[in-house]
């Protein structure tokens, strides 16, 4: 056989095979990849960044397709405002820019960062029951990063120069998600690179695979939450600390509260919610307050 014609990722795959039968499947394909690249910080690169376009607009899409049926206009929280074509298509091309501007070296790296700190990327992945505890973790961990940075990019000076750009639409479509200022893109984009760094640091134990499956969960929260629509079978019925489109639509219609991106107790606890229920609670504290002083 010629030297070239066995340096092909099937032949790295049936050599992990032979060698290593107890890994399943899925296990031997990643083995291969990392073996046929040959270099795990662009392994890594290549398939992350691969992964996040793939998911960002293969999520995106459903709701797009969504947006054009009239039987589901019944459930957008603001009904009369479907998103045209040009203002997907306008929000397509920023999105795209700041992925490849911003995104890219931040997906890039992490991995470098990450194995500085003990991050592994070999086989045998770690069990669910792993990898569900800690991807909890994270997403505690962004919630909390993100209702602090993002109530301080509503201060006048930050909203005006960075955050007014994510508000252009003031009834959010699934693409707009990452419809933001680079510099806004990288301060919120930190919360969810920065969970995961930390607990490596501190615990020595994440893989690679964990981290995917978060970027993945996380890409789909961000994105459902600004879908617009609310159906009787949303996550929030079943899990009353989940925020969801109900919670992140409003903020975007009013403009303040709703803060916090994955859950309400942020929002809940210091009492910036957003929303008619949230005010006529409000209102009724005021009231009882105001008698009690009587
Ligand atoms: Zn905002
Ligand atoms: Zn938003």
């Amino acid at each position: 056989m010629l030297p070239h014609t066995t340096n092909t990722y099937w032949h790295e795959f049936s050599e992990i095979s032979r060698a290593t039968p107890s890994l399943n499947y899925f296990e031997r394909l990643w083995a291969a990849w990392y073996a046929f690249m040959g270099n795990d910080v662009l392994a890594t690169g290549i398939m992350s960044f691969m992964m996040h376009e793939l998911v960002y607009f293969g999520r995106s899409l459903p709701w797009m397709i969504i947006d054009q049926m009239p039987a589901m206009n019944k459930y957008k929280i603001q009904g009369q405002k479907v998103p045209s074509k040009k203002e997907q298509w306008d929000c397509a091309k920023l999105v795209l820019l700041s992925h490849f501007t911003v995104e890219l070296p931040q997906i890039w790296f992490f991995h470098p960062m990450a194995q500085y700190f003990g991050l592994t990327t070999t086989v045998p992945f770690p069990s669910i029951l792993t990898m569900a505890y800690q991807i909890a973790i994270f997403f505690v961990l962004e919630d909390t990063w993100h209702y602090w940075s993002h109530r301080a990019l509503h201060w006048g000076p930050l909203y005006k120069n960075i955050h007014k750009i994510h508000h252009q639409y003031s009834a959010p479509f699934g693409l707009a998600a990452e419809y933001a200022s680079p510099i806004e893109v990288m301060i919120l984009g930190l919360g969810t690179v920065s969970g995961p760094i930390l607990w490596c640091a501190i615990t020595k134990d994440l893989h690679i695979l964990t981290m995917y499956i978060w970027i993945v969960l996380r890409l789909f929260q961000a994105i459902d939450a600004h879908s617009g629509y609310e159906f009787p079978w949303s996550l929030h019925h079943f899990l009353p600390f989940w925020a969801g489109a109900d919670h992140h639509d409003t903020h975007h219609e009013k403009f303040i509260g709703n803060y916090s991106s994955s859950f309400r107790w942020w929002d809940y606890v210091l009492d910036t919610e957003s929303g008619a229920e949230a005010q006529k609670r409000r209102r009724e504290r005021k009231l009882a307050k105001a008698q009690k002083a009587q």
